[in-house]
């Protein structure tokens, strides 16, 4: 026997990913969220504009809108006058049709949502994150019954249920692990609790990816751009979405960014090093620097992250210098971390969000230039855009919501990829 034969032979019999073929379901189902892709982007379309988009058949796009038409997914609108005079029929999606719910658990506030099927908020409602986990996936399940009841639909048409929590998350387990800012909540079987307790099919992922599924889903980027985005919560997070799609990583945490370091001089942090984001740029960095130095009172018993950096804002706001330096920093701390991230993964749109970017919003924007200049000097190949979200307040809940969304309806080549066959006769 050949080396070139017995080496083929290892190949097929060890654990090496051999890319796997489709079938002709596997493309009808690509196609059909190619379709629906485009009509989602262009609301108002037409079959032939369709075929043009695309470049489907007219018999395959007259097809797929058929059965998207049967299923409730699409609805029929205006006809209008194409260029020989034929009337088209315009083609949208019928937001109505289906529902996604999300689930955003941060360490300060929970937010629960419902999209429609396009993606806009339905209802939205908070409450203060218990401290017990049991009770807070108690309170979440509830809160999800509820709006599915209000909603009137009975549940129909409802695709399942999202959750978006800080890591590190265990998306294969469905489990939150241990977050920095939530210390009971070791080991939490999150996804499948909420399951259970609901009935739906849940799906768990970090709060920072899910932030960037929202904005890809929103159409914030065009097609198959590269971007990120920055999420201020208690903590800063990156989601990165490159050539189109959002990046997971080898254990879904791409994107932490609390270590890389924005001051040089700044405070110094538990991994060592000094003026990591984490201690001298996030929101509770910025709230713990300024009651350091003074600039805020000591906290009150019923004060809190928001309420804190709130106070600091304000004082900012009104001309305090020590207040004013502290917010500036941190704003350029941020900018920094931003377009340093940007850089690395070439991109050209750079959107920050999240509950604290209203309150520190036009801090970064004003240090965004001076950040631009240093960024474009290190990598001048393409100017940058720097900008707020497009899906606006509570993006961590309509993120999770959107990863249902994108889950049904995203079309992505590994649609087409058929699963693995059970492994038989072989032990682990
Ligand atoms: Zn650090």
């Amino acid at each position: 026997m050949s080396t070139a034969g017995r080496f083929e032979e290892d190949e097929m019999t060890d654990d090496v990913a051999v890319p796997r073929g489709t079938n002709a379901t596997q493309l009808g189902n690509f196609n059909e969220t190619v379709i629906l892709h485009a009509i989602r982007r262009a609301d108002g379309v037409s079959r032939v504009e369709l075929g043009k988009a695309t470049g489907l058949s007219p018999q395959t796009v007259t097809n797929i809108c058929r059965r998207l038409l049967d299923e409730g997914l699409l609805v029929e609108g205006e006809k209008t006058t194409g260029g020989l005079g034929k009337r088209r029929t315009q083609l949208h999606i019928d937001a109505s049709a289906r529902t996604a719910l999300g689930a955003h658990i941060d360490p300060a506030l929970t937010t629960v949502t419902t999209l429609d099927l396009v993606g806009k908020p339905i209802d939205v409602e908070r409450f203060p994150t218990p401290d017990d986990p049991e009770k807070a996936v108690a309170k979440i399940a509830r809160v999800l019954k509820r709006l599915i009841a209000e909603s009137g639909t009975d549940g129909v048409g409802v695709l399942g249920v999202g959750v978006g929590a800080p890591g590190p998350v265990d998306v294969a387990r469905g489990v939150i692990c241990d977050p920095p800012h939530l210390p009971n909540w070791r080991d939490v079987p999150v996804r499948d609790e909420l399951a259970a307790q609901t009935g739906l099919p849940t799906v768990l992922e970090k709060d920072t990816i899910a932030a960037a599924v929202a904005e890809t889903w929103a159409g914030t980027f065009t097609d198959g751009c590269s971007a990120i985005v920055l999420y201020l919560g208690t903590g800063i997070g990156a989601g990165l979405v490159i050539d189109g799609e959002v990046v997971r990583g080898t254990t879904h945490s791409a994107g932490e960014a609390g270590h890389l370091v924005v001051d040089p001089d700044g405070p110094p942090c538990a991994c060592g090093l000094r003026g990591c984001i984490n201690v001298a740029a996030s929101p509770r960095a910025l709230v713990e620097i300024a009651t350091h130095k003074g600039v805020l009172p000591a906290p009150g018993p019923d004060d809190n992250l928001d309420s804190r950096l709130g106070m600091l804002y304000d004082l900012a706001d009104a001309g305090e210098p020590a207040a004013r330096e502290i917010v500036r920093r941190g704003a350029a701390g941020v900018a920094r971390a931003a377009l340093t991230i940007g850089n690395l993964v070439d991109v050209s749109r750079v959107v920050l969000g999240g509950p604290y970017w209203p309150r520190m919003s036009a801090y970064i924007l004003d240090a965004a230039p001076t950040a631009l200049e240093a960024a474009t000097a290190a990598s001048p190949l393409h100017p940058v855009a720097l900008g707020g979200t497009k899906v606006g307040e509570n993006l961590g809940a309509i993120g999770a919501a959107s990863l249902v969304l994108d889950h049904a309806y995203t079309p992505r080549p590994t649609r087409l990829v058929l699963g693995r066959p059970e492994r038989t006769g072989r032990s682990a």
